[in-house]
């Protein structure tokens, strides 16, 4: 069955959408699972108040991307084919744990230099830099100019676990519903 992940308001599902296919392809795929039967481009393209071919291009994008399917039928009294369109919302989750699964490894490589490493920065926190770097510039921010000063790695920390946690507690809610 296909559940409604972007309807049901994810904000990782609508982020990953929003990078995937542009901004309008959240409004979209909300349109298409709220409906949960094939529409075609133009009834989409009312509904959004966009031009058909804007649509079609974030059609295109999604079904690149296997999150659309089509169906061609052909129109016996004008010759024309008609196209009639649906998501699957199963691969946006699928393609998003893919993605996600990166970006918690990234986040482990940090949290583990960070545990390691002394950072330093300064108080506006432009950047963060580990000792050899701060001590390059002589312990003045590359950006603002002012005193960097080593910062307590125990917090930084926590907030990349608490980040962890989150995109984790996400997943499995998304999980549950698919
Ligand atoms: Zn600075």
């Amino acid at each position: 069955m296909n559940k409604k992940i972007i309807a049901s308001g994810f904000p990782l599902a609508q982020n990953f959408l929003k990078k995937v296919a542009g901004d309008p392809s959240v409004q979209l795929v909300r349109i298409c699972e709220r409906k949960g039967k094939r529409t075609t481009d133009e009834e989409l393209a009312k509904k959004m108040k966009m031009k058909v071919t804007e649509v079609r291009t974030i059609l295109n994008r999604l079904h690149y991307r296997g999150i659309a399917h089509y169906q061609k039928t052909k129109n016996k009294k004008t010759g024309w084919y008609n196209y009639t369109w649906e998501i699957k919302s199963k691969r946006i989750l699928e393609l998003l744990l893919e993605e996600q699964k990166e970006a918690i490894e990234k986040l482990k490589t940090t949290q583990s230099f960070e545990k390691t490493y002394t950072y330093f920065t300064c108080k506006r926190n432009c950047t963060s830099v580990p000792f050899e770097v701060a001590a390059e510039f002589q312990f003045k921010c590359p950006e603002c100019n002012s005193t960097m000063e080593a910062t307590n790695s125990d917090q930084r920390v926590k907030k990349i676990e608490k980040q962890i946690t989150g995109i984790e507690r996400e997943i499995e809610t998304m999980a549950k519903i698919i």
